[in-house]
């Protein structure tokens, strides 16, 4: 899975002091949720730029974001996509790309894949976290915790991590397992899933996230493991459970496009192993599934 980057280790430490040095990488992301890289398509290798690499840009301006091994990676969010700051030899070759395309191949270090989009969640937070929503001052950074701080109210805006479910569905008897492919988006298959509503138990929105978007009941709910989604500031919660009662899919046709119960032999994985949808097709598909 995109996380899975051991022996890497990411650390998330807050550490708002931390200044960076010459080989610290700078992830800089446009309001257009655009990043700023190269991707070779001969070694397919990521880079991203140095602070040694740009010029005229203060120390201060830059927000540190987590360490990676021991490399810190910074964050700067920039309104143009101009490149004027970065040294000139490498004008040419780094351009702002949708941050996206960093994981549309198996590019390498993956972890910078994995950076890339848990910086974009960040990124997309302080963009939006700039003023308090509840007087309108501008928020500073908390000098304790990775938080913004109204200086006016004192309302304090944590980052949002959205909870959602990824939900496999196992026909015991027939040994199946229930994919879906949605309406629009992501084109290949999936499991149902959904987020999380107010006032709801994770188990709860299995439950009636299979009963909403193909008709059925389950039972044995049970854990699998949990994703860090930064395209979508998500937390993924894996479960598995058995249908129980009607087997008969009644399709939701305004989320989905397709629903179907798939043996093993029949089904196929997704085209890049980023995703826990991905890895829990391919345990059952696999007879992996404990
Ligand atoms: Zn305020």
């Amino acid at each position: 899975m995109i996380q899975d980057i051991s022996p890497s280790h990411l650390n998330n430490h807050y550490d708002p002091a931390k200044s960076a040095d010459d080989n610290s990488i700078i992830l800089f992301f446009s309001g257009k949720k655009r990043l700023l890289g190269r991707l070779d398509n001969g070694t397919q290798e990521i880079s991203f730029p140095r602070y040694k690499d740009v010029r005229n840009i203060e120390k201060e301006k830059l927000t540190y974001i987590f360490t990676i091994d021991s490399e810190d990676f910074f964050l700067m969010i920039t309104d143009s996509e101009n490149t004027d700051f970065l040294d000139a030899s490498m004008q040419s070759s780094y351009e702002f790309r949708d941050f996206r395309d960093f994981r549309s191949s198996y590019y390498y270090p993956k972890t910078y894949v994995y950076a890339a989009f848990t910086a974009y969640q960040l990124a997309e937070w302080y963009i939006v976290t700039k003023f308090c929503g509840k007087c309108g001052a501008k928020n500073e950074h908390s000098k304790t915790e990775r938080a913004m701080i109204c200086p006016k109210c004192g309302n304090i805006i944590y980052p949002r991590i959205n909870p959602a479910v990824i939900i496999g569905v196992i026909d015991k008897e027939a040994g199946k397992l229930l994919l879906t492919r949605y309406k629009v988006g992501f084109g290949h298959n999936a499991l149902v899933a959904g987020f999380t509503e107010i006032g709801e138990t994770l188990e709860e929105t299995v439950s009636r996230e299979v009963m909403e978007e193909v008709g059925l009941n389950v039972t044995n709910i049970r854990y699998y493991k949990s994703q860090p989604w930064g395209i979508a500031s998500d937390i993924l919660v894996g479960f598995f459970c058995e249908v129980t009662g009607n087997r008969e899919i009644t399709m939701d046709n305004n989320e989905l496009k397709y629903a179907s119960w798939l043996s093993p032999e029949e089904i196929e994985l997704q085209p890049l192993e980023y995703s826990l949808t991905n890895e829990m097709m391919k345990v059952f598909k696999e007879g992996d599934l404990r």
